[in-house]
């Protein structure tokens, strides 16, 4: 399975996508997991991307391009992907697109988890109070928030006019989310779905 988790922050593309690659046998490719990771490296670009990601800003596009193209392309030689926080602008869609189609490995799916804002904030806010991510404070998951919808947000018309996204409604328990998701996936024509699960 070849997939995309879209969603804003908050909606729960990393729960999801860890259960969706349990499920499928795809490898989850958390962009943010990685990047927070590449932040922890020693050196220049680690700070750099620390100080981004702190801020709530998003790390410049070739530089994502640059830790993610290589987990990608490692996952679809082996079982697929479900890619969550990547693409996340129209430069970086566009730019996998390509790459995807040189490798025979292009998007089979989007699927666009969607809530109303004032349960994202929650659920982040929520979530600062437990475990506490830098970037999960007040005025930083405004200002994540508003970059989404700026930047991110044109993804969904993007994949629209591809035909392939499908959306789901995030303001839901966790398992009803998996459950719209997987029944979303089993009305597309996919190849290599697992769809013994499905029924
Ligand atoms: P969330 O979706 O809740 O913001 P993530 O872990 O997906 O959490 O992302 C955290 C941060 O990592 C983002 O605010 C941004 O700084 C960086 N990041 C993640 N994915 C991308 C991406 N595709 N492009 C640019 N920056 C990214």
């Amino acid at each position: 399975m070849r997939l995309l988790l879209l969603a804003p922050p908050g909606a729960g593309k990393g729960t999801q996508g860890e259960r969706l690659a349990a499920w499928s046998g795809a490898r989850h490719i958390a962009a943010g997991d990685l990047l927070r990771a590449e932040a922890r490296a020693d050196g220049a670009l680690g700070r750099e991307i620390a100080a981004y990601q702190a801020r709530g800003d998003l790390v410049p596009d070739q530089i994502v391009l640059d830790v993610l193209t290589p987990a990608v392309v490692e996952a679809a030689a082996c079982g697929g992907y479900i890619l969550d926080g990547f693409p996340r602008t129209l430069p970086q869609a566009t730019a996998a697109a390509e790459l995807a189609a040189r490798l025979g490995v292009t998007l089979q799916a989007v699927v666009y988890l969607h809530a109303p804002q004032e349960v994202l904030t929650r659920r982040l806010l929520d979530r600062a109070s437990q475990a506490g991510r830098a970037d999960d404070v007040a005025d930083v998951i405004r200002h994540r928030l508003r970059v989404y919808a700026e930047t991110t947000g044109p993804l969904v018309p993007y994949y629209t006019e591809r035909g392939i996204l499908v959306a789901v409604d995030a303001d839901q328990p966790p398992d009803s989310v998996t459950a719209d998701i997987q029944a979303a996936l089993s009305a597309l024509p996919l190849t290599r779905l697992p769809t013994a699960d499905i029924e």
